[in-house]
């Protein structure tokens, strides 16, 4: 076994979250000032726990032990959103931290070699997964030339003032992996509602995002017949019934989630029939046919309600995401290190949020597992998890490395 000290996990957990605190939230978009420090802060406790650390040409910070043989990497992030928690990513990557030096500590397993990654920019500050992408062999190329934040600073300026553009990017070596893991916030209430303690996730959601437009005639509200005019937010309305209806039918026996999460009508005012509206809706499932028979049903509907009197239009606003399924292997090896710590108090479930394990697992075999937040509150402020929970993930993650490593004998 791999013998985890709490407080010391507990103790780096709370110096991270110095980096950009406000309040009891963190506030470290990927490649500020703050997430540059943090950065530097984490390769040193890296160094000291016997790792050789190094952050690379895209701000990823990678520990890799000492130790010759198959090593289990554990990773995730350390940025944050705009206004984030503090747990949010940065547990997954002290829980690596604190399983990497106990790992050494003990004479018993000091043949373990566990690499420790905090990715960067997982939230998307320039673009989303941007470290795992690099690590999983993406050419970074044209996300270098394009890729900006919100406030217009381009990727390349902020590696440039992280004195980081001349680092190389850390790929991942052929053979070196025997699994990825990923320890995390659940981000979500379902673990409180079943009360157990430990999540061990299946499988990670795809995500398909589109813009449906309704084009009608602008005219006056008060002189235009009921009968004869073409409102298009009438038109918008009648369209989202229609598709809860259908969304709800297909989502029968499955963990299809969707949203309709912005609305747009124009001009906009009390005494004009609206001429135009479009709404964004996000759906998200664990499985591909499942998100194509959604496509199809959302096409359908479409084409429907253009035979009435608005145009109805829609287009793909986002990179379709794909579903990523967790390696069976690796998913028993955390279920049975959650049976031995926590009996009956664990449950598998989905990811319904994206993480950088879907990135890395067409090419390790990669697993996951949650542990409780507050609420089911995550990318806030108020995000939280006890610390009973969090010690507890932590030991399961330590025995699940163990586990994984054994079959690798
Ligand atoms: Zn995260």
């Amino acid at each position: 076994v791999i013998r985890i000290n709490a407080d010391r996990l507990l103790r780096d957990l709370k110096e991270l979250r110095k980096f950009g605190a406000s309040g009891p939230g963190v506030v470290r978009p990927a490649l500020s000032p703050t997430d540059v420090q943090s950065r530097h802060w984490l390769a040193e406790r890296m160094e000291q726990a016997g790792l050789a650390a190094c952050i690379d040409g895209i701000g990823t910070v990678l520990g890799r032990s000492r130790q010759a043989g198959k090593a289990v990497l554990i990773g995730s992030h350390t940025d944050t959103q705009p206004t984030g928690g503090w747990l949010d990513g940065t547990l997954g990557v002290v829980y690596g931290l604190e399983i990497a030096r106990a790992a050494a500590e003990s004479n018993a397993v000091a043949a373990i070699a566990v690499d420790v990654a905090a990715w960067s920019d997982e939230e998307g500050e320039f673009s989303s997964h941007l470290g795992s992408r690099a690590f999983s062999g993406e050419d970074m190329a044209p996300t270098l030339a394009e890729a900006r934040n919100r406030q217009g600073r381009s990727l390349a300026e902020a590696l440039a003032t992280a004195g980081l553009t001349d680092h190389p990017l850390t790929r991942l070596e052929p053979g070196r992996h025997v699994a990825y893991l990923e320890p995390h916030i659940e981000q979500g209430g379902r673990l409180e509602a079943a009360e157990r303690r430990i999540g061990v996730v299946t499988s990670i959601v795809g995500i398909r995002e589109y813009k449906v437009c309704f084009v009608g005639q602008q005219n006056h509200a008060g002189t235009t017949p009921m009968a004869i005019r073409k409102d298009a937010v009438a038109g918008l309305l009648s369209f989202a019934a229609a598709l809860n209806g259908v969304f709800t039918r297909l989502a029968e026996g499955h963990d299809t989630v969707w949203n309709i999460g912005r609305i747009a009508v124009s001009p906009g005012a009390p005494s004009v029939v609206p001429g135009r509206a479009e709404l964004l809706l996000q759906f998200r499932d664990t499985d591909t046919r499942q998100l194509r028979r959604l496509e199809r049903a959302l096409a359908d509907l479409v084409e429907e309600a253009n035979r009435g009197p608005i145009g109805v239009a829609m287009e793909m606003i986002d990179q379709p995401v794909e579903p990523a399924e967790m390696d069976v292997r690796i998913i028993d090896c955390i279920a049975s290190a959650a049976e031995l710590l926590a009996p009956n108090q664990w449950i598998r479930m989905p990811s319904g949020a994206c993480h950088d394990a879907q990135i890395l697992a067409p090419h390790l075999p990669a697993g996951m597992l949650f542990i409780p937040s507050i609420g089911g509150i995550s990318h806030d402020p108020a995000e939280d998890t006890s610390e009973d929970d969090i010690v507890l993930g932590c030991r399961v993650a330590a025995e699940a490395v163990c586990n994984i490593l054994h079959g690798h004998r």
